[in-house]
């Protein structure tokens, strides 16, 4: 059974993000693709394939439920990590499946190492220290017993990284917090490496990686810029407009659209209300067309009587309410629409595009949000 709407997938701009962040992070420097929140709306069984194509090995997602969905549609050598949740009862399948995991407090690094002495497996294990975000991560007086547990335990685990998270590198705001959470990961990287602990050394989500280069390490997280957009204007124009850019065009291109097709279509008169309520007169003869999308689907209502759609290569209005399943917009300067004529919600048609930046605005959501909260019902296919 079809959904009255449909993400694209474009493998193209797909292979373009991979290849262009790669080329910024250097060939040693290890690419962990995100794929938490359904791959960031894009879907994470469509997304892996696609991503894998790229040459991406490694995907970080955020629980054990993610990580079961993965594990079944990704490649035997491809490599996970769950950066999350992981209840102690799931620690065993995950030891026993290979994947990896965050580990930021003591209770689960003890049940990590008891789990994997029961089952003789060792256990793929992140470090992640808490360096100013203020989240989740080891703090500074945990470090001694969590070294000598480490030391003491070590034909159990097998250590594949120390990490730490940002709180906030997509904005100039937050530059200070960054920066100090910066200096205290190395040092806590020193005072693991002293007391004889080491493994590679990650902490740049996209923002961190694009705007801070001494963050990318030896791994960089990426997140939102694989799928095409920016982590906030800030990080775009601090790309785009430095002078080290050399001022260069937009190298990120959207992966995800979104789409529909004209439900039906109809004829107001002058002086009559559109749609629930008054949010909308008609000041003069109107074609209006029907679009079988709602807030149900993931189309915010706050885009009632803001939003825009592109039909024939034209921008269309959203007059009235965004109801729970259908809105209209205004098609009177849309020549020879059709009933089943395509509708794009988000993405290219012709020259104009709607971006999920521009979209993300008007419903003020960040990208995150939006790209995260695309339903799960609709289906996902990669041209
Ligand atoms: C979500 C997340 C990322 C990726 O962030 P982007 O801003 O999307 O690149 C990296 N690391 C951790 C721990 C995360 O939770």
């Amino acid at each position: 059974m079809e959904n009255t709407s449909w993400i694209e997938l474009n493998r193209k701009a797909l292979n373009k993000n991979i290849s262009y962040l790669k080329q910024r992070i250097g060939s040693n420097c290890v690419f962990a693709s995100v794929i938490k929140g359904n791959a960031y709306g894009h879907g994470i069984e469509q997304y892996i394939p696609l991503a894998e194509a790229c040459g991406i090995k490694l995907f970080a997602v955020y629980d054990a439920y993610e990580a079961y969905r993965a594990l079944s549609i990704k490649k035997a050598d491809t490599g996970l990590i769950i950066l999350g949740l992981l209840d102690q009862s799931q620690i065993e399948w995950a030891i026993i499946n290979e994947i990896a995991f965050f580990v930021f407090d003591s209770d689960r690094l003890n049940a990590t190492i008891e789990t994997a002495r029961r089952i003789k497996k060792k256990a793929r294990i992140h470090i992640e220290l808490e360096t100013g975000l203020n989240r989740t991560g080891l703090d500074a007086d945990d470090l001694p017993p969590i070294i000598s547990l480490i030391k003491k335990n070590g034909r159990y685990l097998s250590l594949q990284g120390i990490c730490t998270h940002y709180a906030g590198a997509e904005s100039i705001s937050n530059y200070l917090r960054v920066q100090n959470q910066y200096k205290l990961f190395i040092d806590y990287c020193k005072t693991l490496k002293k007391a004889g602990i080491s493994a590679p050394h990650h902490s740049a989500c996209s923002a961190a990686a694009l705007t801070y280069p001494n963050t990318i390490m030896d791994m960089v997280r990426f997140g939102i810029a694989q799928y095409g957009i920016w982590p906030s204007m800030e990080t775009k124009m601090h790309n785009l407009l430095s002078e080290e850019s050399g001022f260069r065009r937009n190298p990120l291109k959207a992966v995800l659209s979104w789409k529909t097709r004209v439900m039906s279509l109809k004829t107001v008169m002058p002086g009559t209300f559109v749609n629930y309520g008054n949010a909308f007169l008609a000041t003069s003869k109107m074609r209006l067309a029907t679009i079988p999308v709602g807030y149900h689907h993931g189309y915010s209502r706050s885009l009632s009587n803001t939003g825009h759609v592109l039909i024939r290569g034209r921008k269309a209005d959203v007059v009235g309410m965004v109801n729970m399943n259908m809105f209209m917009v205004d098609v009177s300067r849309v020549p020879g629409i059709e009933v089943g004529d395509e509708v794009v919600l988000i993405g290219k048609q012709g020259d104009l595009s709607i971006t999920v930046a521009s979209f993300s605005e008007l419903t003020k959501m960040i990208n995150y949000e939006l790209l995260s909260r695309l339903p799960y019902q609709i289906p996902r296919h990669v041209v």
